[in-house]
């Protein structure tokens, strides 16, 4: 059987505090706390598992806890924008006075919800691939996500930095899994520099026609070594007012990769941020909506089922075993 896979990067402002402020962005960081609920709620209605990759800094309950688990933390990014630190200026006391950067009632609410995973984002929504920052800062921010105690063994890099010399040392720490990127020259992780124009073009274009492929995969075919790749297969793209008119083409375009999984007994995994529903948040739902729709018919037609991160290890390693 196949499945479909689903991770969220939960971050809210930590993810993007170096590309928007608040005033341009903090609209959407404010409207994923209301996307969050609704989502949960069309996953428990479709039986929907998935992983919440959260930025440990989300989980401090207050800026006196914050500090002390920042303390060991500096990272010598040679872009200073990216250091986390570089925020805490705009950082209230706890959730009560600060909606952007607490999100502990959010977490609990996500636990509440069967079959939904905890996992990482890393602590302080660590840049593996920047240049300043070297394997023994990538280690300090691995400690920190482990005294977190909340058992995680499934990883995303922001910006999908995956740096494969850090992956052993993942391990070690008790990641047994994280999110790969998509396997095309227009895919890959997010630097800034190499986002060429004709990279951003072609993504986009590929949200509504097939131009990179469906990027879904058989459990044979994934990497193992030295812990398991389950790698991208599309980026849930926002609703987009101005591209409204292709809206039904984005939809077909998934709906498609999702039945070709489903007859091959191939993985499909769709990713997305909480913060891109913040706005839009019906039309986004909609959407969502619209796909798990068509996960359920999959489900009855051939079995197809819905998976997170640790289901697929689970599966692999039960394969391993038979
Ligand atoms: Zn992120």
């Amino acid at each position: 059987m196949g499945a479909l896979i689903i991770s969220l990067d939960f971050e809210l402002n930590w993810g993007v505090h170096d590309v928007f402020t608040i005033e341009n962005y903090g609209g959407n960081i404010l409207g994923s706390r209301l996307a969050i609920p609704r989502i949960l709620q069309l996953f428990q209605k479709y039986d929907i598992h998935a992983t919440w990759a959260i930025v440990g800094m989300v989980h401090c309950k207050d800026k006196k806890e914050l500090l002390t688990c920042l303390e060991s933390l500096d990272i010598p990014y040679e872009n200073e924008t990216l250091s986390a630190k570089q925020n805490l200026y705009q950082v209230g006391k706890d959730e009560q006075d600060d909606l952007y950067h607490y999100g502990n009632s959010l977490i609990h609410m996500i636990k509440e919800v069967p079959n939904q995973e905890i996992g990482s984002h890393t602590f302080t929504h660590y840049y593996c691939l920047e240049a300043g920052q070297r394997v023994e800062h990538f280690e300090k921010d691995l400690q920190a996500v482990v005294n977190l105690k909340e058992d995680v063994t499934s990883l995303v890099f922001p910006r999908n930095q995956v740096n494969y010399d850090y992956l052993k040392l993942c391990n070690e720490y008790g990641i047994t899994a994280y999110r790969g990127n998509e396997d095309s020259w227009i895919y890959g992780p997010y630097i800034k520099e190499m986002n060429t124009t004709i990279k951003r073009i072609l993504r986009l274009a590929d949200n509504y026609i097939n131009i990179s492929g469906h990027h879904s995969y058989k459990l044979e075919k994934v990497d193992t070594h030295p812990i398991i790749n389950i790698p991208s297969s599309r980026f849930l793209r926002p609703y987009s007012n101005k591209l409204r008119i292709l809206e039904r083409l984005r939809l077909q375009r998934i709906k498609k990769s999702l039945t070709k999984a489903a007859k091959n007994n191939e993985y499909y995994h769709l990713w997305w941020h909480p913060h891109n529903f913040g706005k839009n948040i019906e039309k986004n739902l909609q959407f969502l909506e619209e796909i798990l729709k068509h996960v359920n018919y999959l489900k009855r037609k051939y079995n197809f089922q819905s998976f997170h991160m640790r289901d697929f290890v689970d599966l692999f390693n039960l394969s391993k075993k038979s």
